[in-house]
């Protein structure tokens, strides 16, 4: 239970880890400590020992020391020396007051090869250093040396560590322990206050914000991210809901128009003309809805990404000169100069229905928008990996202050004169739309009183 908290878990790896780091130091610096006492030990014997050789004396050819080499038995546990000769028999024993310490035959009989050794020994209760080395004589080894020296000393050195290392470690351990909760508490709090807050961001209320006063580490990342993220919900929410409300709102016109005239009709009695005239104008109303929820089921698939883009050969230049005969009548139905300024050839890898759409769409626009004795152009070419195709028309234009939001849904410059024309926005939203789909971009540009161009850039095909 108490694992599930991050701040246990870090404090609980970071003791772990801290002790086996702390038992690996103190065990070191213990078996250094150790190492290099007995090694002074050692060189003390040895100094001893050297001091000890200076003043070997021979009787009757035999190597010993003079009695003052002898130590007074009190200190015998703490260092001793003994002599043996050629032939291995004892000829001084410093030892012999204290109880004597064990001799090694082994060690001796290797020290009369020449060959210096070190042992320990015990005397009573004392633990001794031993060093046992050949005495050089005039011709060749003449006895063995055997010098103790007490390892009291270098004990309660090592034991005081221990003691010393056996309490520090638990109360270092201890401490660091509680350091790594405050820490991690500390690290781990802001997170706590992000659960907090953002608990209370709910779908219907999303101008909650943690604006939360951090430092740009990776919990002050964590909440600005976060932060960055419930914005974009909030304005993807709030385009939904403008989405819906301007859906219904252009859904109830000409629901109204069609009640009203309805209504109308059924007031009195009437000849079949009129009849007929009622129900030519609901006629027009019911296709400006059929269109309107043509294109609203585009949009709503194409969020959904249920429309499936299809990737064929497809040639712009035939594309947009079909759509251009397509839309000559309408042209020249209202007095319009329609034409094409024929580019290279121009393969791309498209849906060709949805590109079709898109250049009738433009076409579309700027013959509804270009008043009559007007001309509108259509133009391709291709450059630097992109196809562009351009439509430019010498209508009204659009004001710079629309250009950039013509392209969202809904959005009209003049709603009253493009209603009329059946417009709900909707169009450029589409053409947006398929040209992103297809890895491309749109643009407007407009000199208002003197027309608009409009122009799609798509990838050529590799
Ligand atoms: P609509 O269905 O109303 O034409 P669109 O999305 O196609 O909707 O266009 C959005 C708005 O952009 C139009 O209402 C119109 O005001 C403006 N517009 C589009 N094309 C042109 C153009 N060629 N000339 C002037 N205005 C244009």
């Amino acid at each position: 239970m108490i694992l599930r908290s991050v701040r246990a878990r870090l404090t609980l790896w970071y003791v772990l880890l801290l002790a086996v780091i702390l038992a690996g130091f103190s065990g070191g610096v213990y078996l250094l400590l150790r190492h290099n006492l007995y090694d002074n030990l050692d060189q003390s014997a040895q100094s001893r020992a050297d001091t000890l050789l200076g003043v070997v004396i021979y009787e009757e050819g035999r190597p010993t020391l003079p009695l003052t080499a002898s130590p007074d038995p009190s200190s015998a546990e703490e260092s001793f020396a003994r002599v043996f000769d050629a032939a291995g028999e004892v000829t001084f024993d410093g030892s012999a007051a204290a109880g004597g310490a064990p001799i090694d035959r082994a060690a001796v009989d290797r020290a009369l090869r020449g060959e210096t050794s070190t042992r320990t020994a015990t005397v009573g209760d004392e633990k001794l250093r031993v060093r046992v080395l050949p005495i050089e004589g005039e011709d060749g080894i003449a006895g063995v040396l055997e010098v103790g020296q007490s390892r009291d000393d270098v004990n309660d050195t090592l034991s005081a560590l221990l003691i010393i290392l056996a309490v520090a470690y638990p109360v270092t351990l201890a401490a660091a322990s509680a350091g790594g909760v405050f820490l991690a508490g500390r690290a781990l709090s802001p997170i706590d206050s992000l659960t907090r807050l953002a608990r209370r961001i709910t779908a219907e209320d999303l101008s909650e914000r943690l604006a939360m006063e951090l430092p740009d580490d990776e919990v002050g990342r964590l909440a600005r991210t976060f932060d960055d993220m419930i914005a974009r919900l909030d304005a993807a929410f709030r385009r939904q809901r403008q989405f819906t409300a301007d859906a219904s709102h252009e859904l109830r016109t000409p629901l109204t128009a069609i009640k009203g005239q309805v209504e109308v009709a059924l007031g009195k009695e009437r000849d079949a003309a009129d009849y007929r005239e009622v129900l030519r104008s609901v006629n027009e109303e019911v296709d400006r809805l059929i269109r309107m929820v043509a294109s609203l089921l585009t949009l709503a698939r194409a969020d959904a990404g249920q429309i499936p883009i299809a990737t064929e050969p497809v040639s712009l230049g035939d594309l947009v000169v079909a759509a251009v005969e397509q839309l000559r009548p309408m042209a020249e139905q209202r007095g319009l100069e329609l034409g094409v300024e024929a580019g290279p050839t121009v393969a791309l890898q498209a849906d060709e229905d949805l590109i079709l759409q898109l250049v009738l769409n433009l076409l579309d626009n700027a013959i509804k928008y270009t008043a009559p004795g007007g001309s509108v152009t259509a133009a391709w070419s291709a450059g630097g990996g992109q196809a562009q195709l351009r439509v430019s028309d010498t209508g009204a234009g659009i004001p710079a202050e629309h250009l950039g939001r013509v392209f969202d849904r809904f959005y009209r410059v003049d709603s009253a004169r493009s209603r009329d024309e059946g417009g709900a926005g909707l169009g450029l939203s589409i053409c947006r739309w398929i040209a992103e789909a297809h890895g491309g971009s749109i643009s407007a540009e407009s000199e208002p009183g003197r027309g608009a161009t409009f122009t799609v850039a798509l990838p050529l095909s590799p």
